[in-house]
């Protein structure tokens, strides 16, 4: 009963110290950290072992190093003429892809180079699976006034509280004129968390008062032909949707773009085939800074983070977070077998090893969760409650036995009815006193105690009354010697008190001391009413007279006991 009281309180205690330490301060942060790393090295082991295959729709026409070159060379300039990227779309349109989307944003021109920005807005009104990006942000008013974008552009959410969408108050300007000739026009923000790494992304972005769209979104609606069903809810950090990741850089397939660029400059023949592909145009060179830290990877291209997240949409496999209650709830209950481990099982080893095996089982099934439900339930939250339950459990197991022990002992070594010491351990000390006097020669007394005329007074009062009496006679001896001196119940109404250190006449004095005392002190009956009782007492010491042997000195004690009930009771001898 008091275990489980015990066990409970524990429980409930930690429980509620731990959900409000978890919750809030810096050793939620710490928590947080550890947790995003768990999900890092999940995503790792995931990616690593293949199980989960991207879609090979999905082919990226990268800028890498070697077409950044290319472009030096063979155009004098970087960024590379748009009446190019015109032509590329046009030559891969030949061939019927299913889109067309560049990772980047065509900023109003510097170089005014009208032509060429006509060329590539031509492209624009030509096809409508041509996408490309915007980036919103917070610059100041006095750097830029904010532009107000087309309201095609916006979506209409019918459920905006369930994004808790980001708002920003400025927006880059992109060529007018693309603008004016496409609705494929996406946001390509993105979210790290505190530690540097990019692990969610928006879907929407809260602007002006509507709502825009992510590039990768749109792209992947674009794919499906229809509003894919978001199987998750934003987590209400606002920072988007947390992604699933298909592969290291480099999964999907890399076209450099300077094979596309030969091919249409005439100098190389180029026989890939873009059909019903998802062609994403971005930079994947280093110097182009275009380069993000991902779970999986420490150098990750942009543009592949828009292709994994066009995958997410089309796979609908954005990760589900498990909110803080649900890993709390998992570790009460891995607490819950903790606690039945440690509290029924003697072994501690064993105890030890059970939960370690549970909690490995959990981290098991916890990785397979997130391989096959794309669920994301917490490991660091249930383990810390798991462990500080273990360590509770073993703490209030020592304090039960411990306590277990005193009980015990005290069972052992001490009579139910007066409270007083039994015979075994009055047998037990007076050994150890004697061996300890004879050792280091210091006094030792004993003193037996027996009520007078007892048999009487319980054939007169009742054996109820008797053993009130005993108790009180045992009580007031207790009470009016020394805390050194050990006080037993020798038999029956006779009672024994060992002395150490106490030599035959002091402890005569003592003798006397108590016999007045019990012989003026009325006991309380059964009955209510009152009545006097005395008691005679024999004293010896250890020594050459009485005896150097427990025996010798209790026989001696005895005699004189018997002495004093020869020479009229009530009296020492
Ligand atoms: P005296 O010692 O003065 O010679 O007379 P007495 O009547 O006390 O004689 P004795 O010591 O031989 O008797 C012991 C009596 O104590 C017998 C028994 O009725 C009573 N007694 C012993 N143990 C208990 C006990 O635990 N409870 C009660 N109520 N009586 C007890
Ligand atoms: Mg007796
Ligand atoms: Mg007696």
């Amino acid at each position: 009963m008091l275990k489980k009281f015990l066990y409970t309180l524990w429980i409930s205690v930690f429980a509620v110290i731990l959900f409000f330490s978890v919750k809030n301060g810096s050793f939620a942060t710490f928590i947080n950290s550890m947790e995003n790393r768990t999900f890092d090295i999940r995503q790792s082991l995931i990616v690593n072992s293949g199980v989960r295959q991207h879609n090979k729709d999905i082919v990226i026409v990268a800028i890498d190093d070697a077409s950044y070159e290319y472009i030096l060379d063979n155009y004098g300039e970087w960024p590379l003429r748009r009446d190019m990227y015109a032509k590329m779309v046009d030559y891969i349109e030949a061939q019927n892809p299913k889109s067309i989307a560049f990772d980047f944003m065509f900023v109003k021109s510097m170089k005014s180079d009208v032509a060429a920005d006509n060329a590539l807005i031509n492209t624009f009104k030509k096809y409508d699976n041509v996408f490309t990006g915007m980036n919103l942000d917070n610059q100041p008013e006095d750097l830029r006034i904010p532009p107000i974008l087309p309201d095609k552009l916006s979506v209409k959410l019918d459920n905006p509280q369930d994004f808790n969408v980001m708002e920003y108050s400025n927006c880059r300007v992109i060529l007018q004129g693309i603008l004016d000739a496409t609705s494929n026009i996406g946001m390509i923000n993105v979210a790290r968390s505190e530690d540097g790494v990019l692990r969610k992304m928006p879907v929407f972005l809260k602007y002006q008062d509507k709502f825009y769209p992510q590039l990768g979104y749109i792209v992947g609606v674009h794919y499906l032909g229809q509003e894919p069903k978001l199987v998750v809810e934003d987590d209400g950090s606002g920072e988007g949707l947390i992604l699933n990741w298909y592969g290291h850089a480099g999964t999907f397939e890399n076209i450099p773009m300077y094979k596309l660029l030969k091919a249409i400059d005439g100098k190389d023949a180029f026989d890939y085939n873009f059909e019903n592909k998802v062609v994403y145009f971005g930079a994947t060179a280093a110097s182009l800074f275009d380069i993000k830290t991902v779970p999986v990877d420490k150098v990750f291209p942009g543009v592949e983070v828009q292709a994994t997240y066009v995958n997410n949409v089309i796979d609908g496999s954005f990760i589900i977070k498990a909110p803080l209650w649900v890993n709390f709830v998992l570790g009460l209950l891995l607490s819950v077998l903790t606690v039945l481990f440690v509290s029924k099982i003697t072994s501690m080893p064993v105890a030890l090893g059970l939960s370690a095996t549970v909690y490995g089982l959990y981290v098991i099934v916890a990785h397979y969760v997130m391989v096959y439900r794309n669920w994301w339930v917490g490991i660091v939250v249930p383990l810390t409650v798991a462990l500080v339950a273990f360590i509770g459990a073993v703490i209030v197991k020592y304090l039960i036995k411990s306590r277990d022990f005193d009980y015990q002992y005290k069972l052992a070594t001490t009579d139910g009815l007066t409270e007083l010491y039994n015979h075994r351990y009055f047998q037990e000390q007076m050994q150890n006193q004697v061996s300890h006097s004879a050792r280091y020669n210091v006094p030792l007394s004993l003193i037996l105690v027996d009520i007078d005329y007892f048999k009487k007074f319980n054939d007169t009062f009742g054996h109820q009354s008797g053993d009130a009496v005993l108790r009180q006679v045992a009580f007031t001896l207790k009470k009016n010697v020394r805390a050194t001196d050990i006080v037993c119940r020798y038999g029956g109404e006779e009672m024994s008190i060992i002395l150490p250190n106490t030599k035959y006449e002091e402890a005569v004095a003592i003798a006397n001391k108590l016999c007045a005392l019990v012989a003026s002190k009325a006991c309380k009956l059964s009955n209510g009413k009152e009545s006097n009782v005395t008691i005679s007492l024999g004293v010896a010491s250890f020594g050459e007279e009485d005896g150097q042997v427990p025996a010798a000195i209790i026989e001696s004690a005895d005699k004189r006991l018997y002495n004093a009930k020869e020479n009229g009771r009530n009296r020492v001898n």
